[in-house]
């Protein structure tokens, strides 16, 4: 233990009145040698190895068994590093930095790692080894002294750092040592970089003819790209905060950016403290679909439960909030409103902060700063489109734009959300899931009073006051998007989704809708099933219930023609859940007389599709036959990951770590599409659906829509586009550019002359 051995010299210092390792005399540093012999032979029960043989067969194990160490462990998890055997262990000559005023170590980049500056950026420290700059024993002293103490070495380092970017034609992370007056290079590694400073590398590095665009587009990781979107704890805060020990656990980064706030413990609170202006961050076991006010709310949510794809990661994404999940350590206790983890415990009111991009859970208010791209681009700031940030942002976006052949749009609910999806870049919407709507305002009572219904009169009551209400959203949406695709989907999700399962809930619905509480009860009980997302969703809603099909299509086709004067349009109507033709014909029938019905009317032209997810298995099987009648696919990835594996997308966060750490999986496959398995079946409902009907338009819209390898794997497979949450869509872009660099066959000749 480290520890150990720095008691011992922190007292031998005390004891001779000296500050620093370098002032210790000879007989001093003497002592230090017998201390350390000492505790070596006290921890591990004999003596220090004397062969110099021995030492060095020691300290290369020791370098292969810190492959294994916790942090290491944990650092390859957040970073998913995979696959490698372990770590490689160089044995060189020394040179020694501490040999008097004249010798000295240092820690440089070739540029500055945080910002991207093209400036040499680092740190050194006068008689000292390099162990001591980054060990922080004492403060080093920039870069810049050098130059001042000796101006020759610093000369010769300025022409190295260019020898190192020329050679290795990107940022370097160097260490050196001077000893006695002469510089040694120690080691040179391309260095690590925030977002920020991948991007403006990657656009300096062309403009300064170092690699080429197409380079510069393959360098930017599609996290990078995404930590210039949200708002971010502030580094140094952050490092501040890990330092005091203030890391309480690692979920699942299912939400971009950071948050910062109290701890609440149900939906209700975060909706009351935010209304009190206070910062929330909504803790929950699992996060269910009546949480979205409370979600939404709040600044951040955080869950013990959930996976990638769960209804809080996806929900959150969506909004581009904050958002960390299954931190199975955590355990909450809710009638408390507390939760307690690693020994530590937090109260509601307690202050936390979340970093959704690499899942922590940090104790107390760590400070956040917002990003101007999103300010830019979003909220019209006219000083952060000053910004270089925004700028290099933007530049990366239309070289991505020029280069992918894969065409990207978002998955957006509201209008709100589809003018944020345009401002981001997307092209279309790929999937309206219309039942986020029936959350809003007026519109839950409204799909309450059809659940309840009894006889088919009263649930067409229930449909005609919804009506209005739908076709109103997809008016706003519409409006929203112009001449750009927008595909809707029927309602998807399991009934009881839409009832209260607490008390108060239940009272408020009896009292609202005056029927008796246990009326209310009945339904929900009604409603439950054992296995919901297998059960009484999707196209069979529709199925049991026509008339809901019947209304949202004409929600659908009168939106649709109220604005067919000013744009062409031509909505895409999607069928959920569908496993076979017969499901997809009842529907399509429906759909079709009761738009034409409404077209005819109006005596428009207007055209419109009806077409199928592609989520069930079966469906992937039988693709040929549903292509018969459909007239577009999009796969729906969550559910037929969920399927093909036989795995909850709510659940399986439980075990998935497990499987994860046992190496029997190599990612999350609700986050990254499984290609042996799901993908073999998407080749297959391609290559079927194609050979029914060779212009069939094919898309994504689960969330693989947004990860990187996904993306590239859609590109590969011929699809038309992908869909992921508003906030993925740059990343989309990138990715969908990355592609089509990354295949061989393909030459996107992009000049630098031509940008
Ligand atoms: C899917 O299953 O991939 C999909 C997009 O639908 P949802 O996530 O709404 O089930
Ligand atoms: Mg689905």
């Amino acid at each position: 233990d480290h520890s150990k051995f720095e008691i011992e010299l922190g007292r031998i210092k005390k004891d001779k009145g000296v500050e620093l390792d370098a002032d210790l005399s000879v007989d001093a540093l003497k002592e230090v040698c017998a201390a350390y012999l000492n505790v070596y032979q006290r921890e591990v029960g004999e003596p220090f190895p004397s062969r110099p043989r021995e030492q060095l067969d020691r300290a290369i194990r020791a370098v292969f068994e810190s492959w294994a160490k916790d942090r290491a462990v944990a650092y390859r998890r957040i970073n998913k590093i995979t696959g490698l055997l372990g770590t490689a262990v160089n044995v060189q000559a020394m040179v020694f930095g501490n040999m008097g005023q004249n010798s000295g170590s240092g820690v440089a980049f070739t540029r500055n790692p945080a910002t991207g500056d093209n400036e040499f950026y680092g740190e050194f420290l006068i008689n000292a080894q390099g162990e001591d700059v980054v060990a922080g024993i004492r403060t080093p002293m920039h870069i810049d002294g050098i130059k001042e103490k000796w101006p020759d070495i610093y000369e010769q380092l300025m022409g190295i750092r260019q020898r190192l970017e020329q050679r290795y034609r990107d940022m370097q992370d160097v260490e050196f040592t001077i000893q006695e007056g002469t510089l040694y290079m120690l080691q040179t590694r391309t260095g690590q970089r925030t977002g920020m400073a991948a991007v403006k590398m990657a656009i300096d590095m062309v403009h300064e003819h170092l690699i080429s665009p197409k380079e510069a587009l393959q360098r930017i990781k599609g996290e990078q790209l995404n930590q210039l979107l949200f708002p971010i704890l502030d580094p140094q805060a952050k490092l501040q905060a890990l330092e005091a020990g203030h890391q309480l656990g690692v979920g699942l980064p299912a939400g971009p950016g950071a948050a910062t706030g109290q701890a609440v413990f149900n939906s209700l609170d975060a909706e009351l403290w935010k209304k009190q202006g206070k910062k929330v961050i909504l803790v929950r076991d699992e996060t269910v679909a009546e949480d979205v006010a409370g979600m939404w709310a709040a600044e951040g949510i955080l869950t013990s439960k959930g996976g990638m794809t769960s209804h809080a990661a996806v929900v959150a994404r969506g909004w581009g909030k904050c958002c960390v999940v299954g931190l199975g350590e955590l355990n909450i206790d809710d009638a408390n409103k507390c939760f307690t983890i690693g020994g530590q415990s937090v109260k509601e009111g307690d202050f936390i902060s979340l970093d959704g991009s690499t899942g922590e859970l940090l104790l107390g208010q760590v400070p956040t700063t917002p990003s101007p791209v999103i300010a830019g681009l979003l909220h019209d700031d006219a000083n952060a489109r000053d910004n270089e940030v925004y700028k290099n942002f933007v530049e990366i976006m239309d070289w991505s734009d020029r280069v992918r052949r894969l065409k990207v749009r978002a998955n957006a609910d509201t209008p709100i959300d589809a003018e944020k999806a345009v401002k981001l870049g997307a092209q279309g919407i790929g999937l309206v899931r219309t039942e986020h709507m029936f959350f809003e305002g007026e519109r839950i009572w409204a799909i309450r009073e059809f659940i309840l219904a009894q006889t088919p009169q009263d649930r067409q009551k229930a449909l005609n006051a919804l009506l209005p209400l739908q076709e109103e959203d997809f008016l706003g949406i519409f409006n929203a998007m112009g001449e750009r695709p927008v595909t809707i989907r029927l309602l998807d999700p399991p009934l009881h989704e839409f009832l209260p399962f607490d008390e108060a809930g239940q009272q408020e619905m009896a009292h609202r809708l005056g029927i008796s509480v246990a009326e209310v009860k009945h339904a929900v009980a009604e409603h439950k099933e054992q296995n919901p997302m297998l059960g009484h969703r999707g196209c069979r809603l529709s199925i049991s219930y026509p008339e809901l099909c019947v209304m949202q299509t004409k929600a659908i086709i009168k939106a649709a023609l109220a604005v067919e004067s000013k744009f062409r349009i031509e909505p895409e109507i999607m069928i959920p859940l569908v496993a076979s033709r017969k499901e997809f014909d009842f529907l399509a029938r429906i759909i079709k007389v009761t738009a034409d019905e409404l077209i005819k009317q109006k005596n428009s032209l207007l055209r419109y599709k009806v077409g199928s997810m592609i989520e069930i298995p079966r469906a992937a099987l039988l693709a040929d036959e549903i292509a018969k009648s459909a007239e577009f696919f999009s796969f729906g990835t969550n559910d037929l990951t969920q399927m093909t594996l036989g795995l909850s997308r709510d659940d399986a966060n439980s075990f998935l770590p497990n499987y994860r750490d046992k190496k029997i999986f190599a990612f999350d496959p609700f986050e990254q599409i499984d290609e042996d398995g799901v993908g073999s079946l998407m080749k297959i409902a391609v290559s079927k659906g194609k050979s029914q009907r060779p212009d069939i338009h094919l898309g994504i819209c689960g969330e693989h829509g947004g990860e990187p390898h996904s993306v590239k794997f859609c590109h590969d497979l011929g699809l038309d586009y992908v869909s992921c949450s508003p906030y993925r869509v740059p990343i989309a872009r990138l990715a969908a550019a990355q592609a089509v660099l990354a295949s061989e066959d393909e030459h996107a000749d992009l000049d630098v002359d031509d940008l």
